[in-house]
């Protein structure tokens, strides 16, 4: 039997009527754009996030790019990054004029390191984009600690971090602002693109609503106050998150479960994640690392086994970004043996536990027949 990396269609099964209901809803009232669905899910999504406010938008790029917007960041300014992420990390930077700067990451919790940030900072430093990479809370204290005497911002970059917490506190609530994705394969995903930015500091966050809406301020339709974009979130997008968001904390309790029996299968035979201390970790990704990383993945493969990677290429490496007028400056050793060695298991919470036992013998296999330590 083949095991998949992800199982969308076994997920939402079980919430078939209910989520065809909440659509239905939608296509009646034709309250497509900003209908009630979309305020009702930002209500419950800035509780999950601890916030007072969350505001819906089309998709993650855009809530990392509006989050900086929001914080004034443009040309001239350096905003600094870690060189293990999703580009969508990175991407908005450059999008704004401004330059991207990155750090390492650290072994193990593979979260930028903080400890080089002073090095990496200049006056004209904005921001800082704190990536809780995999679901693993980046460390906060840390990172704030920083920023906060030097006047520089810190986004949030949670679009795998969806219900993880630090400390108790939930991810999205502790920096300036924070971007969420709902791409169909997050821990909470829709049935298309759509994202979310959140911010404990709810005026700073209205900032954002005229730029996803032509400019216009809530009440204000047809004044337009400055340029902006039209990146809202769609009502049927709303309407179908409404439906998944309450089954979040246990699937994410189940992604929790499946990351523990791994990690016991697995000890000793590859690189397991290691958890950020003092945080919830939400297992988007359960990745390990090994060397001949490559022959292993193929094997896995072959026996029917759903792996990938996150990510091969570290940031620095991507042509995109190599060939920028000021490309940052390597090497970063730590991403860089990561984007060899990376290699993401089958992780999705309707995983059985015989489909979890079949990936680590699989991968045991795999390592045996010659692509172990
Ligand atoms: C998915 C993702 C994004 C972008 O989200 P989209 O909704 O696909 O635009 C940004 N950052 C990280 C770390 C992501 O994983």
């Amino acid at each position: 039997m083949n095991v998949p990396f992800n199982d969308l269609a076994g997920l939402h099964k079980p919430l078939e009527n209910e989520i065809a209901g909440a659509m239905r809803e939608v296509m009646e009232s034709c309250a497509f754009i900003d209908g009630p669905a979309v305020r009702a899910f930002e209500r419950d999504f800035a509780t999950l996030c601890g916030v007072p406010a969350a505001m819906g938008v089309a998709n993650g790029t855009v809530a990392v790019e509006m989050a900086l917007r929001a914080l004034g960041v443009g040309p001239g300014d350096e905003v600094i990054c870690p060189a293990m992420t999703f580009i969508a990390s990175v991407e908005p930077v450059v999008t704004l004029g401004a330059r991207p700067v990155l750090v390492d990451i650290l072994p193990g919790t593979r979260n930028l390191d903080p400890s080089q940030l002073a090095a990496a900072s200049s006056d004209r430093t904005k921001a800082i984009i704190a990536v809780h990479l995999h679901g693993n809370p980046a460390p906060m204290e840390e990172i704030l600690a920083f920023a906060r005497p030097r006047g520089i911002k810190v986004v949030e970059d949670a679009a795998q971090g969806h219900g993880a917490s630090l400390n108790g506190r939930p991810v999205g609530s502790m920096g300036d602002m924070a971007a969420f994705s709902f791409y169909p394969g997050k821990n909470l995903g829709a049935f298309g693109d759509a994202g979310a930015v959140v911010s404990a500091d709810a005026a700073l966050l209205e900032e954002v609503r005229p730029l996803i809406n032509h400019g216009s301020r809530p009440g204000r339709k047809y004044y337009h106050d400055l340029i902006g974009f039209n990146m809202r979130m769609d009502t049927l997008q709303a309407a179908v998150l409404g439906v998944k968001l309450p089954h979040l904390s246990d699937w994410n309790r189940r992604r929790r479960e499946i990351a523990a029996y791994y990690n016991q299968r697995l000890a000793g035979v590859v690189e397991l994640p290691v958890e950020t201390p003092g945080g919830y970790h939400t297992y988007h990704v359960y990745a390990v690392q090994l060397p001949r990383r490559d022959q292993v993945l193929q094997s896995m493969q072959q026996a029917g086994i759903g792996v990938g990677m996150h990510y091969p290429v570290a940031i620095h490496q991507h042509q995109a970004i190599a060939s920028l007028p000021h490309p940052p400056q390597g090497p970063f050793p730590v991403a860089e043996a990561m984007a060899k060695q990376t290699l993401s298991l089958p992780m999705f919470p309707n995983m059985t536990d015989a489909q979890a036992e079949q990936v680590c013998t699989a991968l045991l296999r795999a390592i045996d027949a010659g692509g172990g330590l």
